[in-house]
């Protein structure tokens, strides 16, 4: 029997689960300050290589004010393993001193708010609202967005699309775990180049998975 999108989506959450049980936020952070730095330095840039500065960085600048007052050559040295470090020089100091004059020294909630900040795009909001705040939201990188379009659960490439299309399918109370195992089955399995198909916990339920390799996985499944 043909399955409807959604309902393969919600298999697939299942079988995520079964095969990362509780994953975490890829991103190291103590509070929505240190998560908003993280995220901006994260684009383009691995998240390990993010998580490797943090340290360093937060022991120089704990807060938002201290960060709108940093040097920009002394940040540059610090973040320098980023792509685009200078661009994200800007984004940082810009962004902490919105934050210290206009909210207090705090990130603000409100999703607005959020994008308004520079450095802060559609998945960075998504991801500290969920994160950091507490609200539901589907935060699409882009191995989100890789998975949810390989195995046919988004018909888009589209990440605003795709974050529809999962908000819609994925009951509120799933979609923190979800978005992060999603995450984690791309860094492992759902690679940009070369797929490791054979070895996929989900192939039953990929579109792209071929045929010889479906039959496989319910072979090995009972
Ligand atoms: S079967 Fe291949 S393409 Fe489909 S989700 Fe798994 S790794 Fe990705």
């Amino acid at each position: 029997m043909q399955m409807s999108r959604k309902e393969r989506c919600l298999k697939i959450a299942e079988l995520l689960k079964k095969e990362y049980g509780t994953s975490h936020c890829p991103l190291n952070f103590q509070s929505p300050f240190q998560l908003l730095v993280a995220l901006i330095l994260s684009a383009r840039t691995q998240d390990e290589c993010v998580n490797r500065i943090l340290p360093t960085l937060f022991e120089r600048y704990p807060d938002a004010h201290a960060l709108s007052l940093s040097d920009a050559d002394e940040l540059s040295q610090i973040i320098q393993e980023v792509t685009y470090s200078d661009v994200k020089v800007t984004y940082l100091r810009d962004s902490a001193q919105i934050i210290d004059q206009r909210y207090g020294g705090e990130v603000p909630s409100d999703r607005m708010a959020l994008l308004s900040l520079p450095g802060v795009g559609r998945k960075s909001a998504n991801l500290l609202s969920v994160e950091a705040f507490g609200v539901d939201a589907f935060p699409v990188d882009t191995h989100v967005q890789r998975v949810s379009y390989r195995t046919g659960i988004s018909l888009s490439k589209n990440v605003e699309m795709t974050e529809k299309t999962l908000c819609q399918f994925v009951p509120s109370n799933q979609m923190k775990e979800l978005y992060r195992q999603m995450i984690e089955h791309g860094k492992k399995y759902c690679t940009a180049v070369s797929p490791r198909c054979d070895k996929c916990c989900i192939r039953l339920y990929c579109e792209t998975c071929t045929p010889t390799q479906k039959e496989e996985q319910y072979f090995w499944s009972f």
